[in-house]
């Protein structure tokens, strides 16, 4: 028997009836959650660079306690479950993701100002926030975000950052969910131990829901600000090519574009990835690249660069899934 009832009505899936392929993933979800489950949803069609295969089972959910329910279903079952907000700093390998991807977007992105305090659920898209912010509600402290294609939830758990600023100089609280709990919390911003690109939420796996933020109000600068930034990234990066922004973190004392241009690697391609020619500290997918292209520049790039000047780059790109 793969699926019974036990005394206290819980429903209770044989671990191997997933892995050895004897039970479909996406419909036992649906069936125990009575959530809308996609299945077999192409990663390409979710993530900026436009590549990896399949997840068994997506979730676009619109509330908390779906996600919840979903978490409760899987950890019963022993499906894994992926968070995932815009896709914007992914690569997803070509043989996709096992289990559950529950993808935090649009049905639940409401965003709502009160003064200078800014609430904005996790599926929020932060450039949406940065533009109401400014244009709509004559507030400043979010123009670095201006150009930022995440979500609220995604650049929160990245500590996103550009221009001198980051996410963590603007936080207020967050409301997340501890999938061990399946409740709901909230950490003021002292208690994310934000670092340079990672927070408490990325490193414990917490999902977060709602951010608070604190802005101030516009010091008459700020739309100025914004569309400099805007036009600097338009200018020095290769925003009209599938990519996942900058694919290194900085090492100390460096910059991973001029150590990967010194390396000799700008232009250079594994099949359809290619070093950009405008920033080398971007890879992009020129058309038809797959996932094993970019990991494989990525792993060449690493090499190279460490070969000229002994600094080993370590991705910010989260690689997830698996190979084909
Ligand atoms: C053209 C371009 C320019 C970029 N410029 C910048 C830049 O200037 N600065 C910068 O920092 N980044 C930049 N990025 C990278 C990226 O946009 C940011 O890292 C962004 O914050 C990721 O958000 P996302 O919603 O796309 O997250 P995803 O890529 O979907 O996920 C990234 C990570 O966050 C986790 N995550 C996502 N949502 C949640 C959630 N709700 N709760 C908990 N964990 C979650 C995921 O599990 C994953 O580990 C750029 C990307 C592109 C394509």
């Amino acid at each position: 028997m793969l699926c019974k009832i036990d005394k206290t009505g819980r429903i209770v899936i044989e671990e191997d009836a997933f892995a050895e392929g004897i039970m479909d993933v996406a419909p036992v979800i649906k069936v125990l959650t009575g959530s809308d489950i996609i299945a077999d949803a192409p990663m390409s069609s979710h993530t900026s660079f436009r590549v990896g295969g399949p997840a068994d089972a997506m979730l676009l959910p619109t509330c908390a306690d779906e996600i919840i329910r979903a978490l409760a279903v899987c950890r019963q079952a022993n499906i894994p479950v992926t968070i995932i907000g815009n896709g914007t700093n992914l690569v997803v390998r070509d043989g996709g993701i096992r289990g559950l991807v529950i993808k935090i977007g649009s049905g639940m992105s409401k965003i709502s100002f009160c003064g200078c305090r800014v609430t904005a659920q996790a599926g929020a898209r932060l450039m949406t926030v940065a533009a109401d912010a400014c244009n709509v509600h004559n507030l400043s402290g979010l123009a670095f975000a201006g150009g930022l294609p995440g979500s609220v939830g995604g650049a929160v758990a990245m500590n996103a950052g550009a221009y001198g600023s980051e996410m963590k100089d603007i936080v207020k609280k967050i409301r997340y969910i501890y999938p061990e709990a399946l409740s709901v919390f909230e950490r003021t911003v002292s208690e994310c131990d934000f670092g340079y690109r990672r927070s408490i939420f990325l490193d414990k796996g917490y999902i977060v829901i709602e951010a608070e933020f604190e802005l101030m109000k516009d010091d008459g600068l700020e739309k100025q600000r914004m569309e400099d930034y805007l036009v600097s990234r338009r200018k020095k990066q290769p925003v009209t090519f599938p990519c996942a922004g900058s694919v290194f973190k900085r090492p100390q004392g460096h910059y991973a574009g001029a150590l990967i241009e010194q390396a000799g690697m700008k232009g250079v391609s594994v099949g359809g990835a290619q070093v950009s020619e405008l920033h080398a500290g971007f890879i992009v997918n020129t058309g038809g690249a797959t996932a094993k292209d970019i990991t494989s520049l990525i792993e060449l790039i690493q090499k190279r660069v460490f070969e000229k000047s002994g600094v080993m780059l370590c991705p910010e790109v989260r690689i997830i899934g698996e190979e084909q």
